[in-house]
This record gives structure tokens, C-alpha cells and sequence, in this order.
């Protein structure tokens, strides 16, 4: 493949081909990073901080363009990729303030002074899918470059332009040439090649497990670091002491935010069995009320799926004799539309129950106690996030705390925010992104002991 085509989920027109990198051409690039983080890490913190600050400056002022881009490039609703591009600009600004602040320690020993420094790895390959192209691309590059790397960004084949176009707001804002560069391609050319090149360093891959797993595997033929952010089927519990309203009224959109595109998709409703009934009456017309439609028009909430490719995977979960409780709406016509839709399997074991679907389908599941809760929301190989809605805050504690999963939200679907840290238990991946701590994790740790004792 020498090129990509890029194709408009909303109206399968073809928007774009972009050139696919070949594997001569990743090597050729990864020597331009090299040069140029010798020369980054050397600037000095506040100088690496400036830079960092009109990159987000440079972002800022470019938001809507990136945002229209989504909704061509990923179907992605207008309102939710103005939040996407805006997030990018928090992500720069909020790392703009860690080359200043990447402290090292002092450690008592005896007979001298003990330091610990925080050494950039070198040069870092991000790997991105394509549900949410811009944001995950920056929550590996704003870290990592804060520390004192060099970024490879390696974008979905589906989803590279907005990716692209940051890597050209980062040189209009005078980051070096070289050091921050977007690699178009296949995973199996571009991708592969940053995980076996020598001189890439670390890799922080978000993606599938399956893919994850590879390049893990493979990353351990050279000791290579690497952060895994995977997939996801996590629970959203809802106890019979909660605001069920409430619970009823947001469960839509704790799963089919992004069309269920979303790694931390709460796809299980687990419900406790002596409200469910009311529960599902409450919410039908939660579902039938989401707004799916054209991701140009404001007020639409939901978009169409990414691709044929993936449709198809979805629509596979859905056949016509599938246990439909109900389902909400989705426009005819061209596009990869799918509407929300609601199962109420009867086996715990069934495939919609246990794989992640990754479009706007959800199980819902009764629950006899709290024990029964906690054993079924831990019931799956993935352990990314998950939804506790209770009125007693020390049961809310309780089940966050059983549950085996890496960022839980008590009456509430939030999961993200960038000063706070994100990843995944079990198969749902290895490290955490953002947070205060995510440009550490794009260090090496170097003590240096100095004697001070006379000869
Ligand atoms: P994918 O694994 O198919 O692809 C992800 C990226 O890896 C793409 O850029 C792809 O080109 C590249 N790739 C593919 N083969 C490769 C190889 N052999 N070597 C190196 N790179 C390779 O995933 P996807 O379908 O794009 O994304 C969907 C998945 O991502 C879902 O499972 C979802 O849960 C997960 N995801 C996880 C998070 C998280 O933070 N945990 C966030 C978003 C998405």
C-alpha cells in the first residue's frame, strides 16, 4: 500500500489519500529523531517548557480546524471533537509545566551525596487507533516530549489528518524539525518497524489487545519499554439504593458516547434484580432520546461508526435473532450508521456479554447483592474502567475498591481527565497516561553518587 485513502463515515465520500510510509522511510525518520533529541534535551527546562506552551498556543488557535477534520476524517459529533482539539491544547499546557518540575531526589548515604535524575529515554514510537485520534495521540507525545524525547506518532490508517496537522502546528510553533513526526502507514510496516528499530526506545501503544500482545511480545526481544492501553468491557453497576433516574438517564451515554467507540465504554449494565424492571422502563426513552444523526449538525450526539470494516464487526453481534430489549434511532442512507441497541442476554457467557463490541450495543444483567456485583463486573479478562451508582458512599467505596479495574467513577461515567492517572488492569493494558506522573514514565531513573570524604 503507497497510499491511504481516507473515506467520510457519514457519507462514505472519499476525502482524502494520504502517502503510507514505507519501511525505509520510518528508518529515515527515526534518524531525524535521534538527531534532533540530542539537541531538545539539552535546551534548558524553561526553554523546553516555552516551546511546549506555543505548541499549545498553536493548537488553541487551530481547535476548530482540527475539529472539523474529525468530523470528516472519524464521524466523531462536531461538539465532541471541539472538546477532543481543546483537550489537546490542556494536555501541551498542563506538560508545558514539567520540564520545570521533573525532580530528582537526594538520597542520605554515607560518605557523600546521593542524586537521582529523571534522563529522557530517547526517542519514543506513539502508536494510536482510531476512535479518538487526537487526544490519545497526545497523551504519549505531550509527556514525552516534556521529558526531553523525541516523538514518532504513528496514527490509525483510518484516522491520520488530524494528526498531521498537529505535527505541522508543532513546527509552525518552532519545536525542531525532527523532533515530533507523524508516519502515516499500515501497522504492520510503519508500526512494526518502530517496535523492532534499536533506536526507538519505548513504545506507548493504545489499541486492541490482540495488536497489544504483539508488539509486547516482540518489544522483549530488546528489553524495549512499553505502555499498553487496550480494550475494554466494563460495568456500570447500578445498586436499587440509587438515584435511578439518574442512572437510568446517563447509562446511554457512559456507553454510547463515540458510537460505543470508546475503550472505556461501559458497556455491561449490571442492575440489582429488584429494581431492573423499573430500570429498563426508565431507560428505553434514555436510549430512544439520543440524538444520532449528522456529526456537522450541534446537537447531534452520536455519530455513525468509523468504517464498512468495522460496521460490519459491530452489525455482527447484532443478528436477527438477537435478545433486543430495544433500540434507539439512526438516519438511512449512505454512512456507517448503527443505532444504539439494548441485549438482555440470557447467558452470562454469551459473546456479547464477555467481548468488547466497540459500537453502541450494551448487555444489561441482573444482580442479586453486592457480592454477586463485584464477582460479575470482575467476570472479564479486560479491567479498564467501570460505574458504581449507589446512594450509600461506603458501598460506593467498597465495590470501587473490589473492583479489579484502573479508573472507577461513583455516580458519575467520568473517566478521563488529564490530571488524573488512565490506564487499565488485567488485559486491559500495562502503565498509566497522564496524570502528574506520565512524563516519568518517558524517563530513566539515573543515580549518581558524588564522595565528599577528603583522601
Ligand atoms: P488496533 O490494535 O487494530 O490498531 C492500533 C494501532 O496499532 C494502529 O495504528 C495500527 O496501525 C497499529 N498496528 C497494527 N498492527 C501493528 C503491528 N503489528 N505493529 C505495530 N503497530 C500495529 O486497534 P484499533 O482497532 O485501531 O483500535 C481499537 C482498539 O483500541 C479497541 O480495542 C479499544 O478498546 C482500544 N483502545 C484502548 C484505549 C485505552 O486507552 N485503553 C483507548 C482507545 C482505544
Amino acid at each position: 500500500m503507497t497510499e491511504l485513502t481516507l473515506i467520510n463515515p457519514a457519507d462514505e465520500t472519499v476525502i482524502a489519500t494520504v502517502p503510507a510510509f514505507d519501511a525505509p522511510q520510518t528508518d529515515a525518520a527515526i534518524a531525524r529523531a535521534k538527531q534532533a533529541q540530542r539537541s531538545w534535551a539539552r535546551l534548558s527546562p524553561a526553554d523546553r517548557a516555552a516551546a511546549l506552551r506555543r505548541f499549545a498556543d498553536a493548537v488553541d488557535g487551530a481547535v476548530e480546524e482540527l475539529a472539523q477534520l474529525e468530523v470528516r476524517n472519524s464521524g466523531h459529533p462536531i461538539a465532541s471533537a471541539r472538546w477532543e482539539a481543546g483537550h489537546v491544547r490542556d494536555v501541551l499546557e498542563y506538560y508545558a509545566g514539567a520540564p520545570e518540575r521533573l525532580f530528582g531526589r537526594q538520597i542520605p548515604v554515607a560518605g557523600g551525596l546521593d542524586v537521582t535524575f529523571h534522563e529522557p529515554i530517547g526517542v519514543v514510537g506513539v502508536i494510536t487507533p482510531w476512535n479518538f485520534p487526537m487526544t490519545i495521540a497526545s497523551w504519549g507525545f505531550a509527556p514525552a516530549l516534556a521529558a526531553g524525547n523525541a516523538v514518532l506518532l504513528k496514527p490509525a490508517e483510518w484516522t491520520p489528518l488530524t494528526s498531521l496537522r498537529l505535527a505541522e502546528l508543532a513546527l509552525e510553533a518552532g519545536l525542531p524539525e525532527g523532533l515530533f513526526q507523524v508516519l502515516p502507514g499500515e501497522g504492520r510496516v510503519v508500526g512494526d518497524r518502530l517496535v523492532e528499530h534499536p533506536d526507538v526506545r519505548k513504545i506507548a501503544f493504545t489499541g486492541s489487545t490482540a495488536t497489544g500482545t504483539a508488539i509486547m511480545a516482540k518489544a522483549a526481544a530488546q528489553v524495549k519499554q512499553v505502555t499498553l492501553e487496550l480494550g475494554g468491557k466494563s460495568a456500570n453497576i447500578v445498586f436499587a439504593d440509587s438515584d435511578l433516574e439518574k442512572a437510568a438517564a446517563t447509562a446511554p451515554y457512559g456507553v454510547f458516547d463515540n458510537a460505543g467507540q470508546d475503550c472505556c465504554a461501559r458497556s455491561r449494565i449490571l442492575v440489582e434484580r429488584s429494581v431492573y424492571e423499573r430500570f429498563m422502563e426508565l431507560l428505553e426513552p434514555a436510549v430512544a432520546g439520543v440524538r444520532v444523526g449528522d456529526p456537522a449538525d450541534a446537537g447531534t450526539e452520536m455519530g455513525p461508526l468509523v468504517s464498512r470494516q468495522h460496521f460490519e464487526k459491530v452489525a455482527s453481534y447484532v443478528p436477527d435473532d438477537a435478545p433486543v430489549a430495544f433500540r434507539g434511532t439512526a438516519p438511512d442512507g449512505p454512512g456507517f450508521w448503527f443505532p444504539p441497541t439494548v441485549l438482555t442476554p440470557s447467558d452470562p457467557n454469551d459473546r456479547t456479554v464477555v467481548d468488547e463490541i466497540f459500537g453502541p450495543v450494551v448487555v444489561v444483567l441482573p444482580f442479586d447483592d453486592e457480592a454477586d456485583a463485584i464477582r460479575l463486573a470482575n467476570a472479564s479478562r479486560y479491567g479498564l474502567s467501570g460505574s458504581v451508582w449507589t446512594r450509600d458512599l461506603a458501598r460506593g467505596i467498597r465495590v470501587s475498591r473490589a473492583i479489579e479495574s484502573g479508573n472507577l467513577s461513583v455516580n458519575s461515567h467520568s473517566s478521563v481527565r488529564y490530571t488524573t492517572p488512565f490506564g487499565g488492569y488485567k488485559q486491559s493494558g500495562i502503565g498509566r497516561e497522564l496524570g502528574p506522573d506520565a512524563p516519568l514514565a518517558f524517563t530513566e531513573t539515573k543515580n549518581v553518587f558524588i564522595a565528599v570524604e577528603e583522601n
